[in-house]
């Protein structure tokens, strides 16, 4: 163990000091307030540069179940009611098909961090055997568009389409839907999946839109204008200057890419991502031959426990994720060793996370030549502050002799933008062209963010009854809006997998659905009663589960608020998603009275026999 990352010659109190100053030169007053939305006059960036829009009849249908949203969480959803018997499903999405974040997010270089085999789903249901560890974007892309051809989902499916107003018809329980396409169905059902990370985000650069140049956001990748595709080869940049703002996880897998084929990169970093060892390589045949029935539901239920800070006998994935179990507990809900003293235990993580951090920043020093350089790519915080980093090309990128690194920390970010360039303190850097990486505004699915308007029982709009926060029951359902469930970790579970966390919610929506129907319910919908409980459930707060000192100290980023949001009221269920998964499971075993409305006619209690 070198000195780095030995505890004996740790100086916590140095290293706690110089996070803090690290912390400060990064907060800015304005905090999420300083993003804009690819909307409006800033709306070209999210177009879709990928599908041609073609139009269409309006359509004045009725449909059992309507899924808004084609990414895996709709997908799973419409795969499970399928599995269920239900015949009539149509699934609606913005983009021109199924894929979700994986139909937008094209980048060159783009991969999924987490390991395929968990990521992946429905693999042994569809035949499919990754060929990556980490699987390309496009490979996990065309994953899903063979989920939708083997459920038969591309059946009554409508794309480019947005759900303008939901409301429900009392006279005939179900939702009227009309779209930005004309339509005016109905649906007795709707699931809505429209995810959390999907709204790009832009910097509200001062004169961001004085640039004459090319630019573009990573989810909406321009190959017209770079040449090449996800694999790379951007032959079209070999004589263009570029600027890439924004170093997160997209920005660690675009930039060697844009390092090896652009004329010259600069790369505008705020704050530096923590970037470990990615060791990606191709599957196994043998491997893969030697698996048997029922393996990726154990290796999914595996790596969620191990995460959960559950006791697990074997660890199967071993990877950069399941390494860092223990420092992810300040962050992501699970269990905790409550043998420990509070204190202690906090002691032992910070120690934990010093460790870590070290070896995260030696190896900074190990692959980069430039030692100033080097010394600005080091991350200065607590692990979990950030989304951590995996890479093995990425450090090695900025030894490369057409890309400069701009530290633009002491700025609060990129300066401004003119006319030909990108200007960070007094320093103006012109450039043809300037690609965004700056992330996506988070948890803004449509429903929350208003863009999704809902009008419930007696016209009552969602937003309305959440005003003071989401009511719901295990987050799916809301008393006064019947047959409407919502897929996403509000007031249910979380996990860095959180596909593992969709195939459970549509599971679950379908199994509700499924019982709904053979005890002929009139709808679904919680009482009020289970409702209370369950707000009362999520704002407790198990042990060890209070993130708000973690966060506090945290470097700004989307995970506490751009550094405004000290923590708050805990959002999914405290003791993990295995708890969770448990909880929802031994619900399923009861009568569900808790949510199935019968015809009036039929006597109180039948519900589910
Ligand atoms: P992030 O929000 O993580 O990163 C945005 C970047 O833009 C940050 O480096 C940020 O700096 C920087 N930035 C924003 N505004 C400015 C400014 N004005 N000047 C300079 N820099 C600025 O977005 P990503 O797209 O990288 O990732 C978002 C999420 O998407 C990830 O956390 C992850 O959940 C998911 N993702 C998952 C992947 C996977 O493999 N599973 C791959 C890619 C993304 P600062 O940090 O200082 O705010």
């Amino acid at each position: 163990m070198s000195h780095l990352t030995s505890t004996d010659t740790l100086d916590p109190d140095a290293l706690r000091e110089r996070y803090r100053r690290e912390r400060d030169r990064r907060v800015r007053p304005d905090g999420t307030a300083q993003y804009r939305r690819a909307a409006g006059e800033f709306g070209y960036y999210a177009t879709d540069p990928y599908t041609e829009r073609v139009e269409r009849e309006p359509l004045t249908d009725r449909v059992e179940v309507l899924v808004v949203g084609g990414g895996f969480g709709g997908l799973l959803t419409g795969a499970r009611l399928r599995e269920a018997g239900v015949e009539s499903v149509r699934m609606m999405d913005e983009a021109g098909d199924f894929g979700g974040t994986w139909y937008w997010n094209r980048y060159p270089g783009i991969h999924c961090d987490i390991e395929s085999y968990v990521y992946m789903p429905l693999l042994e249901e569809t035949g499919y055997v990754p060929r990556w560890r980490y699987a390309p974007g496009e490979e996990i892309r065309q994953h899903a568009v063979r989920i939708a051809e083997h459920y038969g989902l591309y059946r009554d499916a409508v794309f480019h389409t947005r759900v303008t107003d939901l409301t429900w018809d009392e006279a005939a329980d179900e939702w009227r839907v009309t779209t930005d396409r004309g339509d005016t169905m109905r649906a007795r059902y709707v699931v809505v999946s429209s995810g959390t990370l999907s709204q790009a985000k832009l910097p509200g650069i001062p004169g961001i839109e004085d640039f004459r140049g090319h630019t573009f956001h990573t989810s909406r990748w321009d190959y017209g204008y770079t040449g090449g595709t996800a694999d790379g080869g951007l032959t079209g940049l070999a004589d263009k200057r570029v600027a890439v703002i924004g170093t997160g996880a997209t920005g660690l897998q675009a930039i060697p890419h844009l390092a090896r084929d652009a004329a010259h990169l600069y790369v505008l970093q705020r704050t530096p991502s923590s970037v470990d060892v990615r060791d990606n390589r191709p599957t196994d045949p043998e491997w893969a031959a030697s698996l048997r029935p029922g393996w990726q539901r154990e290796r999914m239920e595996n790596f969620l426990a191990v995460l959960a800070g559950e006791d697990v006998a074997e660890d199967l994935t071993q990877d950069g994720w399941t390494g860092t179990a223990r420092l992810q507990r300040q962050m992501i809900t699970g269990a905790v060793d409550t043998t420990l003293d509070p204190a202690e235990r906090e002691r032992l993580d910070e120690l934990a996370d010093f460790v870590k951090m070290n070896q995260i920043r030696a190896r900074v020093d190990e692959v980069v030549d430039d030692p100033a350089t080097a010394e600005a790519l080091k991350p200065w915080y607590r692990y979990m502050c950030k989304r951590p980093g995996f890479s093995d090309q990425y450090l090695q990128s900025f030894n490369l002799p057409n890309v400069t690194l701009v530290d633009t920390a002491d700025h609060g970010g990129v300066t401004r933008m003119t006319e030909h360039g990108v200007v960070v303190g007094d320093d103006e850097y012109e450039v043809d062209c300037v690609v965004l990486a700056t992330g996506f505004e988070v948890g803004v699915s449509g429903v929350v963010s208003g863009t999704l308007p809902v009008q419930g029982r007696g016209g009552t709009s969602l937003l309305g009854a959440w005003a003071r926060g989401p009511r719901t029951l295990h987050g799916f359902y809301t008393h006064g809006f019947p047959n409407l469930f919502h897929l996403g970790g509000m007031q249910n579970a979380n996990s860095v997998n959180f596909v593992h966390i969709l195939q459970e919610q549509a599971g679950h929506i379908a199994a509700v659905v499924e019982r709904a129907g053979k005890a002929g319910a009139r709808y679904v919908e919680p009482t009020e009663e289970a409702q209370d409980a369950w707000a009362a459930t999520i704002a407790t707060v198990g042990e060890g589960q209070d993130s708000s000192a973690f966060l506090a100290e945290c470097t700004p980023g989307y995970y506490n608020g751009e550094g405004t949001r000290k923590g708050g009221a805990p959002t999914s269920y405290s003791p993990g998603p295995v708890a969770f998964h448990r909880l929802l499971a031994q619900w399923r075993e009861g009568d569900m009275s808790e949510v199935l409305v019968l015809p009036e006619a039929a006597p109180a209690g039948e519900a589910g026999r």
